[in-house]
Formats: C-alpha cells, structure tokens, sequence
C-alpha cells in the first residue's frame, strides 16, 4: 500500500481550501492502492486554516499562534490509522511543514526555502518508510 498527503489525491485540505491534485495519485486511491491521510486535518485543524510553517521544532502559524501540538497529535493520529497496513512507500507534498520532505520553508512567510522535514515526514523516516515527493 502507497500512503499520499491528500492534498495530491484532490481533497481540499490545504491551509487555503484548495488541492495540489495528481492524476495519477488520484487514481492510485481509486483503485485502490493507495491511501490518502492530511494529517493537518486529523491534528483537528479546520480547513481553510492560517499558514503554517516550521521554527525548529515548533510550528507557527502566520498569526505567530504556536501548533506544534496539534502537528505532532495530527502526526501521531496518521501514523495510527496506517501501521497495520504493509506501507511501501509514501507520496508526500513538497515544502510543507507537515509532508515536506528535504525542504520546507523557513518560518518567515515569504516563499523561502531550507533544509527540513515536515513533522510527519520526521515521523515516517522514524519508522523507516521510503519517501517521494510531489509539488
Ligand atoms: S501537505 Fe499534508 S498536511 Fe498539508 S494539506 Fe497536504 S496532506 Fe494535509
């Protein structure tokens, strides 16, 4: 089974409402293949929802309100809801603070890029899940 950030299997679960829709990766949830988690949203985050971005190892939102707790609880809730199934790889989306995975960006809201993993990202590597990127 392939694990893909939502937003790339075309649910509207990013922070402004919108997906990043992948045919493809649509249509692995289609057949079935695939399962598609935003962990933002199982964090209890609504959508639309403020920006986030990662400083260090917290997380804050464009109105400088801390939610790493509720990335970390989003997090944990994914990788729950998973664990039983046999993962191969995971799909995930590029640059966020959540899915990202090599870059993210760099907690001043201007587009800016660093080295980095999203908080699930960190956690799937824990568990030595291989992983993909889409943008
Ligand atoms: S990048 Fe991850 S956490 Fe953000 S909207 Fe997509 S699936 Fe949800």
């Amino acid at each position: 089974m392939i694990l893909i950030s939502a937003c790339l299997a075309g649910e509207k679960c990013r922070y402004d409402g919108r997906d990043k829709a992948k045919t493809d990766l649509v249509e692995l949830v289609e057949m079935g293949q695939a399962i598609a988690l935003c962990p933002e949203e199982l964090g209890c985050m609504p959508t639309p929802r403020e920006p986030a971005e990662r400083h260090g190892e917290q997380v804050l939102n464009s109105k400088g309100r801390d939610v790493t707790q509720s990335f970390i609880d989003g997090a944990k809730v994914a990788w729950d809801l998973v664990k039983e199934e046999r993962i191969e790889k995971a799909i995930l989306k590029t640059n966020s603070p959540m899915c990202g995975c090599g870059t993210i960006y760099d907690g001043s809201f201007s587009g800016s890029k660093i080295k980095g993993d999203g908080v699930f990202t960190e956690l799937l590597k824990e568990k030595n899940i291989p992983i993909e990127t889409r943008d």
